[in-house]
C-alpha cells in the first residue's frame, strides 16, 4: 500500500471520507498528537487500528467528534459538571469518559461499559471530523509503545506502507496526549494527566481527584498500565535532586564509547556543563510541546537518553512528569 501525505483541502478531505466510510484508516493532526482514525461504528475498521499499531486488545480507543456532534447519541448519563467542563474547555485537549449507550462498536471500548469522547480544537481536525461526520475512533498514530507522533513525518516513519493517507497539519502545538477524565461518578477523576490540568477541572467542576492505580484493583484506564512513548535506544531516569548521579552515569557511558544525551528542562540543562542535552524548553508547556519531537530526533543517533525529570507535580508539570517517566522506563535510578 502506498501512503500519501496530503495537506488538508477539498481533495484530501474527500479522499479521507471515502477511506473512512470504506472501513480504512486515516491519520490526522490534532492539537495534542496525531491520531490514527477509523469509523467508530465499524468493528472491522476499528480492529484494523489494533493490528496496524500492534496495540494490546484491552486498551480502549478515544472517539473523536466535531464540535456540533450530538454526543447523546453515543453516551448516557452526562453529569451536570461535564456540561460545564464542555463549555469551559471544549474543543480542546480534554477527553471525557461516560457510560456508553452501546452505539460505538465493541472494539472501541474493549469490553468496558464506558466510552471516551474527545472534541479536538485543531482546526484541521475539526474540518476532517465535520467532513466525515462520523464518530472517529483514534489512538495516537504510532506503533504501540513508540513515542507519540507530533508531525506527519513521525506518522510516516511508523506507518509507511501500512495506511493509505496522512492528513498533514504541521507540528502539533500541545505535544502530549489529552487529559483523560472519568466523568461516570459524582466527582471527575483524572485517569491520564495532560494540558487540561486537575486544577483547571476542579475550578469548573468544584472538585477533581487523580486516579492512582493500586495493585490488584480493577484497572480504570487500561492504557495507563503499559509502558509507552519509548525512544528506540536505552534510557535511564533520574530525579532533579539526584543530578550528580545522573552526571556520573553520563560520564561513565561516554567513557565506554556510547553516544549519550540528557533530556530535561532548560533550568536543569544549565547545570550540566558542556554535556550533550536535549533541552525541551523553559516551561512545562514548552516541554510538553518539544518532548516527543526531541525523543524521536535523539533515538536516530543516540545509544542512550538519560532523562532528568522536572521537580514540580502541579498543573501541566504533572502531565509532563508522567510522560518522562513512561518514556524513560518508569524507574528512577538511585545512583
Ligand atoms: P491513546 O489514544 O493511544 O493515547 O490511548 C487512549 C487512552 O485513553 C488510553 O490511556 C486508554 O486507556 C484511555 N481510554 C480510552 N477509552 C477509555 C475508557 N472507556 N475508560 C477509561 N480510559 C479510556
Ligand atoms: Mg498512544
Amino acid at each position: 500500500m502506498q501512503t500519501r501525505i496530503m495537506q488538508t483541502n477539498e481533495e484530501s478531505l474527500a479522499l479521507a471520507k471515502e477511506i473512512i466510510e470504506a472501513g480504512g484508516l486515516v491519520a490526522f493532526p490534532t492539537e495534542t498528537v496525531y491520531g490514527l482514525g477509523a469509523n467508530a461504528l465499524n468493528e472491522d475498521a476499528c480492529r484494523k487500528i489494533f493490528v496496524v499499531k500492534g496495540r494490546p486488545n484491552d486498551n480502549p480507543l478515544i472517539v473523536h467528534v466535531h464540535r456540533d456532534y450530538d454526543i447523546s447519541s453515543l453516551v448516557t448519563a452526562i453529569p451536570e459538571y461535564a456540561w460545564r467542563l464542555r463549555k469551559a474547555y471544549l474543543p480542546g485537549p480534554l477527553t471525557m469518559v461516560f457510560k456508553s449507550l452501546g452505539t460505538v462498536c465493541p472494539a472501541v471500548s474493549c469490553g468496558l461499559d464506558t466510552v471516551a469522547i474527545r472534541v479536538p480544537s485543531n482546526p484541521k481536525a475539526q474540518e476532517f471530523l465535520r467532513y466525515v461526520d462520523l464518530p472517529v475512533a483514534a489512538p495516537s498514530a504510532n506503533i504501540s509503545k513508540h513515542v507519540s507522533p507530533t508531525s506527519a513525518e513521525h506518522v510516516l516513519a511508523d506507518f509507511n506502507g501500512l495506511i493509505p493517507l496522512i492528513l498533514d497539519g504541521g507540528e502539533c502545538t500541545g505535544g502530549i496526549e489529552s487529559t483523560v477524565l472519568d466523568c461516570t461518578g459524582p466527582v471527575p477523576v483524572v485517569l491520564r494527566s495532560g494540558l487540561v490540568t486537575r486544577e483547571m477541572v476542579a475550578a469548573v467542576a468544584g472538585d477533581c481527584r487523580v486516579h492512582i492505580p493500586v495493585a490488584g484493583e480493577k484497572v480504570r484506564s487500561p492504557g495507563m498500565k503499559y509502558s509507552h512513548y519509548s525512544p528506540r535506544c536505552r534510557t535511564a531516569l533520574y530525579t532533579e535532586e539526584n543530578i550528580s548521579a545522573a552526571v556520573a552515569r553520563y560520564d561513565a557511558e561516554c567513557a565506554k564509547g556510547a553516544a549519550v544525551s540528557f533530556i530535561c528542562l532548560d533550568e536543569t540543562a544549565q547545570k550540566l556543563g558542556s554535556r550533550r542535552c536535549l533541552n525541551i524548553g523553559r516551561t512545562a508547556e514548552e516541554g510538553a510541546r518539544n518532548l516527543y519531537r526531541m525523543l524521536r530526533e535523539g533515538e536516530k543517533e543516540l545509544d542512550m537518553i538519560i532523562g532528568i525529570a522536572p521537580a514540580g507535580r502541579d498543573g501541566v508539570m504533572a502531565g509532563l512528569m508522567n510522560r518522562f517517566e513512561k518514556a524513560c522506563g518508569g524507574v528512577y535510578e538511585e545512583s
